[in-house]
């Protein structure tokens, strides 16, 4: 299978080709069509870190945007990440991956280390930490209404963290009912099963 045949737009296809990508890998090619048929579909992914998962996340959900001039400011996707460190590296992606995406406004979500937080995430992606996250939408910066499509990255390391999965709980409750949960994670231990089984019910399953 190519790029072209999964079926993305031109303008990924020419970022995917500047990255280097010329053929998915085997987590893109598996994932990519389950996750793009049906749009309201949750998704467990069980992949290791360097098999490929960011780009095939990153491209469903760049792939799903409406970039239309009152909707590329109102997030529609949220990626949630154990570090901040994650999440920069998942934005330095999307940033390369959508180059030609006009109107593509990604915003980050992680602790900062001043006060300069905005009025408003006026972004088409949010990428962050499930804290952040939680508080910008607390403090209603972070507006939950538009997001169809929820991420979470390396599920198994963020539940390991105090809190985390309490926090990803809470971010998903204020979501629309029908967005699209996305888990990926590099291994399945009892406390992430449990857990996925909880947050994202009838997924799409694939083990590596
Ligand atoms: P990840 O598993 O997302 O951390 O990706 C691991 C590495 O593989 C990264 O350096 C990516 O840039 C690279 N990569 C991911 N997908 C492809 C692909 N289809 N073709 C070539 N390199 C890729």
């Amino acid at each position: 299978k190519t790029f072209e045949q999964l079926g993305l737009d031109e303008r990924i296809l020419k970022g995917l080709s500047k990255m280097g990508f010329r053929k998915p890998s085997k987590v893109q090619e598996r994932a990519l069509p389950l996750l793009m048929a049906n749009p309201a579909q949750n998704f467990v992914g069980q992949s290791q870190s360097g098999t490929g998962k960011t780009a095939a996340f990153v491209l469903n959900v760049l792939s799903r945007l409406d970039l239309s001039p009152d909707m590329q400011t109102r997030p529609q996707a949220l990626i949630l990440a154990p570090t901040r460190e994650l999440a920069r590296q998942i934005v330095g992606v999307i940033q390369i991956m959508g180059q030609f995406l006009e109107g593509l406004i990604i915003g980050t979500a992680v602790p900062a280390d001043s006060n300069t937080r905005p009025a408003r995430m006026a972004c088409s992606v949010v990428v962050g930490t499930p804290g952040t996250v939680m508080d910008m939408m607390k403090k209603r910066i972070l507006a939950p209404n538009d997001i169809a499509v929820l991420v979470l990255d390396e599920a198994d390391n963020m539940l390991d963290l105090q809190g985390m999965g309490d926090q990803c709980i809470r971010v998903k409750s204020a979501l629309r009912p029908t967005t699209q949960i996305v888990l990926f994670s590099a291994t399945f231990p009892e406390h992430v099963s449990e857990y996925s089984k909880k947050f994202a019910k009838d997924p799409n399953e694939i083990r590596l």
